[in-house]
């Protein structure tokens, strides 16, 4: 009856609307619906950018991340505001990814979102926009609206506003556009906080006017027509010189940067008249800030033994998805890496090569920017917003096919890799801690290579355990290169024993008799020498003779480290620093003396041992600014420092000829630290550091201090024995449930006040233990450090193997488990921090 009551049916003859579900920078576990307005439809697609409300009062960029005819059920969709974008910034194979990273790594989709795209290409409400000071709207070839007007009228009055405030200003709910109209315009400038957004850099250029460009004759009668003028002459030359139109006149299209002409000392005032007099034309270009380096085409020969290796490579990939290089230091990864990229590149794929953050600034970038010149990206932290959009951009574009890149390149818009390589891939650096998504940049790497079907190479000395396990069970390809290129010898290796040295008085300054003879030696020869020590500071603690009273820090549960070029004592956690006291606050004492070794005070040894010897520093003190370490690093290259003293800095990818003694001041802190993995770090920092020494054709001399010289780890580092020392290690590993055997996550419970996250945490662990099948959960336990910025945490450990429930049905359960935790009124407050794979 429904047919024929009063019923009036919808207006069937509309077309269906269509909704867009976007992804938004905010903690809640999904996307939300949109309704695309019609005017909209045409120019919407899956990773555009829009401007959206949320809530009552928000105004959020999200991405969209589906496009479809479905209206929700639970709630009435508002209408997108603006797209951002012509194109779209983000490819669905990326979006596919971010779902991929949220679900494993137990985070929400937005906080992916969040971490992948450049801070340049973000906006929020926050955002505020200036005047830009170079806009003279006299000389402006772009004419201002009246909208755009009335905004650069209030920033004559105020000088800045927020997103916000524009719309009020206009009565419009979303200003963006009108803004980044304003962008274009160079009216404005847009920043976020203090970082300044991504503004294209624009080059000032000059080129020859029609005629003069093209024809041989109206050149020729323009030389005779200034003769009598010399400076315009000159700026003539000066122009053909770099310019040489009459070989090619097109060149004249691309022109020449005003500045070389005013650099050169010729005269601005006549270049003026030459503009005016229409000879010379000027125009604007957007133009790359990543310089261009000279193509180096020398054709590398592979050894045979590199040639083998890298022919069992291609091999391999022909059954596996993943192959780990497995080569000891100096065994020129790199060449066969550079062999591969090219083979990749010409078959018109992409590449992405991953390396630890500290190793993209050294030797490697060079050498690869020789060889692939222009079409290689740079993706860096050290970079700025603005150079981070520009690599972005070049890789949608196409600009950029080949990309090196920090953990975060993993999140740039490729859309056919062909290869990744993670090199160093046994790095811890892979794994971000802080925020989410706490991902492993290798693992996620893997990931994303299989959604692009693509292949990925691990390349290491030292493979991590997980992933020399993968490559045993077959699960990875396996190729190994147990030689040095050319005439490099391993170094000799000599375990100096601190206790010994100390009983019979040959302990000087922290440098065993063995440590100190050797680097006399080398130093005798002109050569140099690394000093490694894992800490920073001076001294890592201060203590009071007298009372044993140790400074800690106000707000987390360690001891202040002694910094004392600054007479401080700093929190290497929270920053809370404080000048050290004259007295022992407890007692009154003046004797208050330092404990343990820091990089500052192996420093002051080193120069009270060897008072000739030039002496240089390379920690996180000393390279905070963006090109400190580059200059430390230059100086050591360039030979004008004896002995550079640092920490895990300067393990890493260093390749110098005239390195031969490497002295390791204290094994026992790697090895002694209370983790199950310090074992395999302390067998991967050791060999790493002492494959610095003798890269060439010099015997080099590694020196490792330690007060246990019987751990069976020195016996296998000096035979180079990865494997024997990997089994006995995985035996245990097997016995007390540690990866690779089982996966783990811990949930750390945070909260001001001790009880509740102690309460928190017993709940949470309960309530996991009900809905785990099979699985292993520990906990709850006070963290390895309780306190943190006034913050008390407790860890909950919980181990997945293949028992019981699947994984991913246990993360979905826990993930929800969490969500109504934090909706209760006791817990409200209570920060639980997932880490699924935790370091
Ligand atoms: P790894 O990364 O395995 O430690 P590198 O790739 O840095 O080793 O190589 C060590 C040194 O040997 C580098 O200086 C490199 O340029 C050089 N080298 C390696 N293979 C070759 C080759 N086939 N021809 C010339 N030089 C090579
Ligand atoms: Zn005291
Ligand atoms: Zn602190």
């Amino acid at each position: 009856e429904d047919l024929f009551g009063d019923n009036i049916p919808h207006d069937v003859s509309a077309a269906p609307s269509t909704f867009a579900d976007v992804i938004l920078p905010v903690p809640i576990p999904r996307m939300f619906t949109y309704r695309v307005p019609g005017s909209m439809e045409k120019s919407i697609g899956i990773g555009h950018r829009v401007i959206v409300q949320f809530g009552q009062k928000k105004v959020l960029t999200g991405v969209i991340g589906k496009v479809h005819q479905k209206p929700p059920k639970d709630y009435q969709t508002k209408a997108i505001l603006e797209v951002l974008d012509d194109q779209p910034v983000v490819n669905p194979l990326q979006i596919k990814f971010w779902f991929w990273m949220a679900e494993y790594y137990c985070c929400h989709i937005g906080e992916v979102m969040n971490a992948a795209l450049p801070s340049g290409l973000k906006l929020s409400s926050e955002s505020k926009i200036q005047l830009n000071p170079n806009f003279d709207p006299e000389t402006s070839e772009f004419p201002i609206d009246d909208r755009e007007q009335v905004i650069l009228d209030a920033l004559e009055k105020k000088s800045e506003l927020t997103y916000e405030d524009c719309g009020k200003l206009l009565g419009i709910k979303s200003s963006y556009l009108i803004i980044k109209s304003l962008v274009i315009k160079e009216a404005v400038l847009v920043y976020e906080q203090v970082k300044d957004k991504y503004v294209p850099k624009v080059e000032n250029r000059i080129k020859l006017k029609a005629p003069y460009a093209t024809s041989k004759e109206a050149l020729e009668a323009l030389f005779e027509q200034v003769s009598k003028n010399p400076k315009q002459e000159e700026i003539l030359l000066k122009y053909l010189q770099e310019i040489p139109v009459f070989h090619s006149p097109e060149i004249n299209e691309k022109g020449l940067e005003k500045k070389i002409i005013t650099d050169a000392g010729l005269s601005p005032s006549s270049l003026k008249t030459l503009i005016k007099n229409e000879v010379l034309e000027e125009f604007k270009v957007i133009v790359s800030r990543f310089d261009h380096l000279p193509i180096d085409d020398r054709e590398i020969h592979l050894a045979d033994f590199q040639e083998a290796g890298l022919s069992s490579i291609k091999e391999q990939f022909g059954q596996k998805q993943t192959v780990l290089l497995h080569g000891i230091t100096g065994s020129g990864k790199t060449e066969i890496y550079i062999h591969l990229i090219r083979e990749v590149l010409d078959s018109g794929s992409q590449v992405l090569l991953l390396l630890p953050e500290i190793a993209l600034t050294t030797q490697i970038v060079g050498r690869l920017q020789k060889v692939f010149g222009s079409e290689m990206g740079i993706y860096h932290s050290k970079h700025s917003d603005n150079e981070r959009v520009e690599v972005w951009q070049g890789v949608l574009s196409g600009r950029f096919s080949f990309v090196v890149g920090v953990r975060s390149a993993i999140f740039l818009p490729f859309d056919s890799l062909g290869m990744i390589i993670v090199d160093e891939e046994h790095e811890p650096s892979y794994k971000q801690f802080d925020p989410a998504p706490r991902f492993q940049a290798r693992d996620a790497a893997i990931m994303l290579s299989w959604l692009h079907q693509s292949k990925t190479l691990l390349g290491s000395a030292t493979p991590s355990y997980e992933s020399f396990y993968n490559a045993r069970t077959q699960k990875y390809g396996y190729v190994s290169l147990d030689q040095r290129f050319g005439e490099a010898q391993l170094p000799e290796f000599h375990i100096a024993d601190i206790l010994a040295d100390k009983k019979k008085n040959l302990l000087k300054l922290d440098f065993t008799r063995i440590m100190r003879e050797k680097i006399q030696e080398a130093l005798d020869r002109q050569e140099q020498v690394l000093i490694f020590q894992n800490r920073r500071g001076y001294a890592p603690y201060m203590s009071c003779e007298e009372c044993g009273w140790i400074p800690d820090c106000e707000h987390c549960d360690v001891n202040l480290t002694y910094h004392q070029y600054s007479e401080e004592m700093r929190c290497h956690y929270c920053g809370f620093k404080e000048k050290v006291p004259r007295a022992c606050p407890a007692c009154g004492s003046h004797k208050l003396t330092t404990v343990g070794i820091g990089t500052e005070r192996l420093e002051e040894s080193l120069s009270l041992l060897f008072p000739e010897a030039r002496i240089g520093r390379m920690d996180l003190d000393t390279t905070r600014s963006k090109y400190a370490y580059q200059r430390i690093f230059d100086e050591f290259a360039s030979g004008n420092l004896d002995i550079l003293v640092g920490t895990q800095m300067i393990t890493k990818g260093l390749d110098f000829d005239r390195v031969t003694v490497v002295g390791i001041i204290d094994a026992d802190r790697i090895l002694y630290f209370p983790d199950f993995r310090s074992g395999e770090r302390a067998f991967q920092q050791i060999t790493q550091v002492a494959g610095r020494a003798g890269r060439r054709n010099r015997q080099g001399h590694v020196i490792v201090q330690t007060r246990r010289p019987d751990n069976v780890v020195f016996e296998k580092i000096i035979q180079g024995n990865y494997p024997e020392f990997y089994l006995t290690e995985m035996a245990e590993r097997k016995r007390f449930f540690y990866p690779p055997f089982v996966k783990n996550i811990k949930i750390t419970t945070r909260h001001k006040e001790a009880k509740i996250a102690e309460k928190a945490s017993r709940h949470l662990t309960n309530l996991l233990k009900e809905i785990a099948v099979k699985k292993i959960i520990l906990g709850p336990e006070r963290a390895l450090i309780g306190k943190i910025k006034n913050q008390y945490l407790y860890d909950t450990y919980i181990k997945l193997d293949k028992a019981g429930n699947s994984p991913a049905i246990f993360k979905h359960e826990m993930k929800q488990l969490l969500f109504e935790l934090n909706t209760q009124k006791e817990f409200k407050s209570v920060r639980f921090v997932v880490d699924v794979d935790p370091y």
